[in-house]
């Protein structure tokens, strides 16, 4: 086990003028799992890679344990990779995928046959051993992958979109397995993913990403309920948060007809115009009389069972205007087309400067440092 520090660690490739991985500082500790994620080409396996030692930093530094990585060899940093692609090799059983790495390292053979069995244990593999990956499902093959990093014993697990082949109810067991996994062992964990969802449910902490610059690193929840900026607000959450322009004055925001307060402290901040973010959970259903409240026309409904998605463009706004969208507990008769008035709870509202995009609610000296101890 170990602790990770990147420190301003960045990466030049001589194709772009900006760099892929710019300056990015991050402190993981010891056996928390840490989620980089951020929209495609954001630098996410750019930063992964450069921590495995696949490629070169052209600034600042990564710490392993305190020990600089400068120049240690891929294969001497005690780093196991997991690749999107499981990159088995075909020919061989699992049994022998999982120990190849082992028999490199002139691991004796009980000790490789030992630790074989004891991942295959962990990852229910037993059954499979003999088996090469050609007859085995995508799920399969993806636990073989991790069982080669597991019998490694590393001292940090480096995951680059390991369930991006699966398909979306194995992705969901699946991820709970490996964090599942991760907690028992322990082992710090860097694992890359592009979709949030994955993100919020996997990680003790969550480093987003964007033009390969760290926007914010936070718990699950902490980057739902206070995103630092537009970026951030708009990537984590599904369905998206709203965001509307507003006209400040006296304290009060007007968004669409409706008038917001803000509270002292975020007044103080906010200049004429500014970004109001409203999550779905945000709105309720108000009396078509009620003065204070909103009118959609309904352009989409998705009903998911127990909850329900409204998607709504204010009936008095410019054509372009933003979609607002609205989460009903229950499902709803509401069609393409009708007319609902909604109200939002004011102290669900987000603000953001307009010019920046960033969070006028942001508490000044948030640390976004790693925990003191194991994650959850
Ligand atoms: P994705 O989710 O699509 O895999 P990512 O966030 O992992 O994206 P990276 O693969 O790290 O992004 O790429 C970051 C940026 O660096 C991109 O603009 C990409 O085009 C560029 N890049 C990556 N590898 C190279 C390379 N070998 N040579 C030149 N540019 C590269």
């Amino acid at each position: 086990m170990a602790t990770v520090y990147f420190d301003e660690a960045t990466r030049r490739f001589a194709a772009s003028d900006r760099p892929a991985v710019d300056h990015v500082t991050l402190d993981i500790a010891d056996g928390e799992f840490l989620v980089l994620v951020g929209p495609s080409g954001c630098g996410k396996s750019t930063t992964l890679r450069m921590l495995a030692g696949l490629e070169p930093i052209d600034g600042g530094r990564i710490l392993i344990d305190g020990h600089d990585q400068k120049g240690v060899r891929p294969r001497d940093r005690d780093v196991a990779m997991v690749f999107q692609s499981y990159a088995l090799y075909p020919n061989m059983t699992a049994a022998q995928n999982m120990a190849f790495a082992l028999d490199n390292a002139k691991v004796g053979k009980a000790e490789t046959r030992a630790r074989v069995a004891e991942a295959a244990k962990i990852l229910q593999l037993e059954d499979l051993l003999d088996r090469k990956p050609g007859s085995m499902s995508g799920g399969q093959r993806q636990r073989v992958a991790m069982g080669r990093a597991i019998v490694r014993q590393p001292k940090v697990f480096c995951m680059d979109e390991p369930l991006s082949n699966l398909d979306a109810k194995l992705r969901v067991s699946t991820r709970s397995q490996i964090a599942g996994l991760q907690r028992r062992l322990g082992i710090t964990t860097v694992y890359v993913t592009h979709d949030q969802v994955e993100a919020m449910t996997m990680g003790h902490r969550v480093a987003v990403l964007r033009d390969g610059a760290l926007q914010q690193v936070d718990t699950p929840e902490r980057l739902y309920d206070e995103p630092i900026n537009t970026f951030v607000a708009s990537f984590i959450g599904s369905p998206a948060i709203t965001l509307v322009e507003a006209t400040v004055r006296e304290g009060v925001a007007a968004v669409h007809n409706l008038q917001v307060p803000l509270d002292r402290g975020v007044a103080g901040r906010a200049r004429e115009t500014v970004v109001m973010g409203f999550r779905p959970e945000a709105w309720h259903l108000a009396d078509s009389s009620a003065a204070d409240s909103l009118a959609l026309t309904v352009e989409l409904v998705e009903s998911l069972g127990s909850e329900s998605f409204v998607y709504g463009r204010p009936v008095d706004a410019e054509p372009n205007a933003e979609r607002v969208t609205v989460r009903l507990e229950k499902r709803t008769h509401l069609t393409v087309g009708d007319l609902v008035h909604v109200r939002p709870n004011h102290a669900d509202a987000h603000v953001f400067d307009a010019q920046t995009g960033e969070s006028l609610r942001a508490r000044a000296g948030r640390s976004s440092s790693a925990p003191q101890q194991e994650g959850p």
